[in-house]
């Protein structure tokens, strides 16, 4: 079935630094800052940029800490593998979460992409795993045209990590970025209803400037606020109402991939379709969120359903 395009979400958003941000490019500089913001050249110009790994990245773990609140241990703890056993994790609800990417139902590694995603946690059926591709992608996001970012020096100061006093002359400088407006598109493939919801409790965590973006959190950098700009769902076929993956799956398919059929308490009606090609499309507008709102109990639905990562901790750590 994932072979199979069914139907997708596309959103576009508008994120303005609210902090100056700092994503470090990894290279310190021969004669300047000793960390600098990821830039790339267009048209022989320098452009500053948020790449979407890094995004994709803090999206991920804000969705982990809200799946934890509404139920502990019902995501998977990405960087636990198999080499870490033996180290404690920390919650005792969580001691059985190691990441999706090493457990296998069965203890073989070449299981089925269905039994993989069936047994993924909410995280790694959105995000992906070692093992699965995941559902959702973000692209890097540019500054739109005429609101490109200033770029500003900052200077810190080394901290002895015993005395938690200065070190004298360990002092280093770092470069961010201030103000500007940037785009960036998100997609989600193959949707079930409560990965559409949480994508929607995402976007709206975005818009409330509940998500930091970058390195230097703790010293006040990355708050960021972000618009949805564009909100398109697509489907292969029209649909009447707002369908997901398992309204649209095979009872085949549905049980394979352990898809979870949840249905909003009423058809949640979509305007007028346009077609493009084979695909269906409904444009949401600025009313995707009163349209959608209905479907945030989806996920703390999943969540209760699936109960977390499945399968024993079998693969090989690297
Ligand atoms: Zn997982």
């Amino acid at each position: 079935m994932l072979r199979k395009w069914l139907c997708q979400a596309d959103v576009k958003i508008a994120i303005e630094p609210v902090d100056p941000v700092l994503i470090k490019s990894g290279y310190a500089t021969m004669d300047g800052a000793d960390m600098v913001p990821v830039s790339t050249f267009k048209d022989g110009k320098r452009i500053y940029y948020f790449p979407g790994t890094s995004l994709k990245g803090v999206l991920r773990s804000h969705l982990e800490r809200i799946a934890r609140t509404l139920k502990q241990g019902s995501v998977c703890l990405p960087y636990y593998g198999p080499k870490k056993k033996n180290i404690a994790i920390p919650v005792a609800e969580e001691k059985n979460s190691h990441s999706c990417g090493y457990r296998s139902r069965d203890g073989k590694d070449d299981e089925p992409a269905s039994v993989a995603y069936a047994d993924s946690c909410a995280a790694c059926r959105l995000f992906g795993s070692l093992k699965f591709g995941g559902r959702f992608s973000i692209g890097d996001a540019y500054p739109l045209d005429g609101h490109g970012p200033t770029l500003e020096s900052r200077n810190g100061v080394g901290i002895d990590r015993f005395t938690g006093g200065t070190v004298p002359g360990v002092l280093f400088d770092l470069q961010v970025l201030v103000g500007g407006k940037f785009e960036a598109s998100l997609r989600l493939t193959n949707f079930e209803l409560w990965q559409l919801a949480a994508l929607n409790l995402l976007l709206v965590d975005l818009k409330d400037e509940m998500i930091t973006i970058g390195s230097g959190r703790s010293r006040g950098l990355g708050r960021v606020r972000s618009t949805v700009t564009s909100y398109r769902l697509t489907y292969v076929s029209p649909v009447s109402h707002l369908d997901g993956l398992y309204q649209l799956a095979t009872p085949q398919e549905q049980q394979d991939y352990s898809l979870h059929g949840w249905t909003p308490p009423t058809p949640i009606d979509l305007p007028d379709a346009q077609s493009h090609g084979l695909r269906q499309q409904y444009d949401l507008k600025d009313d995707w969120s009163q349209t959608l709102q209905t479907l945030t109990p989806a996920f703390e639905s999943f969540l209760q359903w699936h109960g977390g990562p499945q399968g024993a901790v079998t693969g090989q750590g690297t």
